[in-house]
């Protein structure tokens, strides 16, 4: 299972020298115990043993689970949500024991995951997993998404709890997908006020997306008084995106993380959305490269990728010039007043009583700690340009093994991604087009192992900046208790 969009990302990393300034971590993939903390027993059991070819005897269990149409079985789909949900838990773990200020996973922030349900091709909902597990160390997390899509899944499992607020920013109306997250949903019982949607219409750009962003964060910030931010970067929120509707910048989308960073909190970075695979690689290089604190050339580096990025050759991706947006300045002022005016009514920073810490759901003994990159860096001169067909994958201590020429493997990723589209292409559903170009359907286990430096099975963990100390040690909010729909 290789999320293509994933190592396109981490291909660009590498290629920019971003590996090397950073601490890389290839987390214990996630357990179904681990799953639960969230999730039904049920349901990830059967997440775990279903199979494609058992499709017709089990209709109504995979009817159940939402596991057709948007969220097909395939082979592998167990392989991957392990490893996609170890990296978020992984994430949060560092972060809670202070050895990264902020932790990156570009295959996780799978946002549309439900309790017992899978949703817009999301099984496991990593992110909820790894809210929980820094609830154990933090009094109060500050969920931020800005994929295009609303953040449901998220909501729905902090709705009624005030220990973490939610922000969604999102295309709303005209049954856009999923079509909750209106403005006046503000969570229930002890979580009303803690919920916060910014419904908004296509087309909005850099500059317009920032008047709502910015004031809305720093009130947050205010009230609220988080002491760690799990950032969902979904880039569907990306100009020509195939499925998003937003006219942002790659710049305007990296600016969101330079914000939040700005504040000087542990910070956790998750993938999500983002159905154009080029500005996906591009939109997240960039925002590593902001985690960092590095100014990255807008000249890519070559990479076995290259062709991919022909004819211009550039990080940024542009606002497409012929939108419209269609938020009008009154519109989102109106909007801006409304969530400040919610805002207003949070109790500032409630505090928990202290409780005996539940045991960590991993210890620094379950993370691998990955070799630096030790290949050259590529950057782009003056037109000489090296072929599509050099190594790229040869950290680790070259001993991985499976190494491939990267025009041997993208071949076999074309097939595999060819197979997939076969099998998934004619399906009428809303995310059809993200399944050709994010997934490749592999069920050979450890195939990937020869790729050392492939994010698709680990958090990376960027550490920089000043350090926060341990908070105080705190029980996270009972499922039960915090976390059903109360209607
Ligand atoms: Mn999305």
């Amino acid at each position: 299972m290789k999320p293509h969009r994933v190592r396109m990302t981490h291909s660009l990393v590498l290629h920019y020298g971003l590996y090397n300034q950073m601490d890389c971590f290839r987390p214990r993939r996630a357990e179904a115990e681990d799953m639960c903390k969230f999730h039904s027993e049920d349901y990830v059991a059967f997440l775990k043993t279903v199979t494609q070819d058992k499709e017709a005897e089990l209709r109504s269990e995979l009817e159940t689970y939402n596991l057709l149409e948007d969220c097909p079985v395939f082979d592998g789909l167990w392989r991957y949500c392990s490893i996609y949900a170890g990296g978020s838990i992984g994430a949060a773990v560092k972060l809670n024991y202070g050895t990264a200020d902020i932790a990156i996973n570009w295959a996780g922030g799978l946002h549309h995951g439900k309790k017992a349900e899978a949703s817009g091709f999301c099984y496991i909902n990593d992110i909820v997993l790894a809210i929980l597990e820094l609830l154990k160390y933090h009094q109060r997390v500050l969920y931020i998404d800005i994929d295009v899509h609303h953040g449901d899944g998220v909501e729905e499992a902090f709705l009624t709890t005030d220990r973490v607020m939610t922000l969604s920013l999102h295309k709303f109306g005209g049954g856009f997908f999923p079509s909750t997250g209106d403005i006046v949903n503000i969570g229930h019982g002890r979580g009303r006020h803690y919920a916060v949607n910014a419904p908004l219409k296509d087309g909005i750009t850099d500059e317009a997306y920032q008047s709502l962003f910015r004031p809305v964060v720093a009130k947050i910030m205010e009230v609220y008084r988080p002491e760690v931010v799990v950032l969902q970067c979904g880039s569907d929120s990306l100009a020509g995106d195939r499925l998003g509707v937003f006219n942002i910048s790659s710049n305007g989308h990296a600016a969101c993380v330079e914000y939040v960073k700005s504040f000087g909190l542990p910070m956790m970075l998750l993938g999500g959305g983002g159905y154009k695979i080029i500005n996906v690689a591009r939109c997240w290089a960039k925002e590593t490269g902001v985690a960092l604190g590095i100014d990255m050339e807008d000249s890519l580096p070559v990479s076995e990728y290259d062709d991919y990025y022909a004819p211009k050759y550039r990080l940024t991706v542009e606002p497409v010039e012929s939108l419209t947006d269609q938020n009008s300045k009154e519109y989102l002022e109106e909007l801006r007043n409304k969530i400040l005016q919610y805002l207003s009514q949070v109790t500032p920073a409630p505090s928990v009583a202290f409780h005996e810490r539940a045991p960590d759901a991993m210890s620094e003994d379950d993370m691998i700690t990955e070799q630096p990159y030790v290949g050259p860096s590529s950057p782009r001169g003056g037109g000489a340009r090296r072929g599509p067909t050099q190594r790229l994958w040869g950290g680790g201590g070259g001993g991985g093994g499976g190494l491939q020429g990267a025009a041997a493997e993208r071949d076999a990723e074309d097939q595999e991604g060819a197979a997939f589209e076969r099998q998934f292409g004619g399906n009428r559903v809303r995310m059809d087009i993200s399944y050709k170009d994010q997934y490749y359907a592999n069920d050979d286990e450890g195939h990937d192992q020869g790729h050392p430096a492939s994010p698709t099975h680990r958090g990376i963990h960027a550490q920089g900046g000043v350090r926060s100390p341990r908070p105080a040690i705190l029980r996270p909010p009972s499922m039960q208790e915090d976390n059903s729909l109360d209607g």
